[in-house]
């Protein structure tokens, strides 16, 4: 027996296709895909076989185990031959103890899983590594596959465009003219993506490139494309694993198209059917005050949902109103007791900023997450002893302006509390020494 995964369609029908099928939706009902595996051959192994794999693989140097994503590669997408993964060594991010923080609201065991310490900078590794290899399989095989599009918020391009160029694959990137970070940007344009910026918003985008890609067996390669979701998925193992193979309580998660929070609900449930893990955590998915389509279906208990219209929000990447996976979300949310949360932009960009105040450097979706642990420990839903991790889906140093503007003060409806300036000084003895009393005097009363 061996190692399988194929499509399957989310709904009743249960439509199956191959994985190097260029398909992304049911054709029978129009459901969502998802990939399944061939659980019972999974089974075979015990769940302390599969640690210690796991732990003997975990950042060494076999190709291509060391990566987090393919060092679960049995879990993940056993179908594709080593000699095709083009993998940048993504994953293996470190899950740091947030103390400081923690002591500021109470919290004992509060823990900050920095996805954004990856290749492109932010989690989307974790998924294009999966998503452009399973590409390079079907190339190899003689597929006549011209090239990989996205739309994209920001960083799904830079990560389709830096395996695509590893993979020495033709890569498209759709972005929202003026709506993406300036790093962001630059980013496919060094890695020689063809970069196209389209006046409209992300939803618009995203219209567009499915057409291009339908009509001209161009690649999709967004998350309606599950196998990003597969490669996602290591990232609750990978948490797991870095703590002994221990569950924490709660794990929070900022959301925009819902491909990661579902990806993360599926790696713990996969865990749990092969008898890896004995319990679930809850999960916290947040979202953007101004692009919260999900935590308004929540309020109602999740019986109704609508799309919106998606306000402009400092937390870019996830400014999505209609998210492609909504309903694989719901479902996972309804399965681990979840809460969802919003933010305002003042609270993200002060949440952002406080968490700096003890060490990190934190993107604005990172600020969404922290926004909802501290309303959550506030009314006491997550209690002082909880163990509780925060995803930081990507590196603050990709957005530079939200940083600048925030310290000087200068977003509109935002009260810069955790504001800190540079102080400009001529090069004296003297008048630097009063400065630096009169500063520190300030801060220390
Ligand atoms: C893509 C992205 C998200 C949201 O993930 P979804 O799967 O769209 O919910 C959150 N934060 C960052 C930094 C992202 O790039
Ligand atoms: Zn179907």
């Amino acid at each position: 027996m061996e190692y399988r995964a194929w499509f399957q369609c989310i709904g009743e029908c249960g439509e199956k296709h191959e994985l190097d099928e260029i398909i992304y939706k049911c054709q029978s009902c129009g459901g969502l895909l998802e990939v399944r595996h061939n659980i019972k051959r999974l089974k075979r192994r015990k769940p302390s076989s599969w640690k210690k794999l796991f732990d003997d693989r975990y950042l060494r140097t076999e190709w291509p185990y060391g990566s987090g994503v393919w060092g679960k590669k049995e879990m993940v997408c056993p179908v594709v031959d080593n000699d095709n993964v083009v993998s940048l060594f993504e994953g293996g991010t470190n899950l740091l103890w947030a103390e400081r923080l923690g002591d500021e609201i109470g919290l004992e065991d509060l823990w900050i899983k920095q996805c954004g310490n990856s290749h492109s900078g932010s989690f989307k590794d974790l998924g294009m590594t999966v998503l452009v290899s399973m590409v390079k399989h079907m190339r190899a095989k003689g597929n006549w596959i011209p090239a990989v599009a996205c739309a994209s918020t920001g960083d799904t391009s830079a990560s389709l465009a830096a395996y695509c160029a590893a993979a020495s694959i033709p890569a498209i990137v759709f972005l929202p003219k003026g709506k993406v970070s300036s790093s962001q940007l630059i980013q496919p344009i060094a890695n020689g993506a063809l970069t196209l910026s389209l006046e409209t918003d992300f939803d618009g985008c995203m219209k567009v490139v499915q057409e291009v890609c339908a009509k001209n067996n161009i690649y999709l390669a967004n998350s309606m494309n599950s196998l990003r979701i597969e490669g996602q998925k290591t990232v609750g193992i990978e948490v797991v694993q870095q703590f002994d193979w221990e569950v924490p309580d709660v794990v929070i998660i900022p959301g925009g198209n819902l491909g990661n929070v579902t990806a993360l609900g599926k790696g713990f449930l996969m865990m749990h059917e092969l008898g890896i893990i004995d319990r679930l955590p809850r999960i916290v998915c947040a979202q953007s005050a101004r692009a919260n389509p999900l935590y308004q279906s929540y309020l109602t208990g999740f019986r109704e949902y609508h799309p919106i219209k998606a306000k402009k929000t400092l937390a870019s990447a996830i400014q999505i109103g209609s998210p492609v996976s909504i309903n694989k979300a719901i479902d996972i949310l309804k399965q681990f007791d979840g809460i969802v949360e919003q933010a305002t932009e003042d609270e993200l960009a002060n949440a952002a900023s406080r968490a700096d105040r003890t060490g990190l450097f934190s993107c604005p979706h990172t600020g969404v997450a922290l926004t909802a642990l501290f309303k959550l420990a506030e009314r006491k839903i997550i209690g002082p002893k909880d163990r509780v991790v925060v995803i930081s889906t990507a590196d603050g140093l990709k957005f530079p302006d939200f940083k600048i503007k925030y310290h000087q003060n200068k977003m509109k409806g935002i009260e810069a509390r955790y504001s800190n300036l540079p102080v400009d000084l001529p090069a004296k003895y003297e008048i630097v020494r009063d400065a630096i009393f009169r500063i520190l005097d300030k801060t220390l009363k």
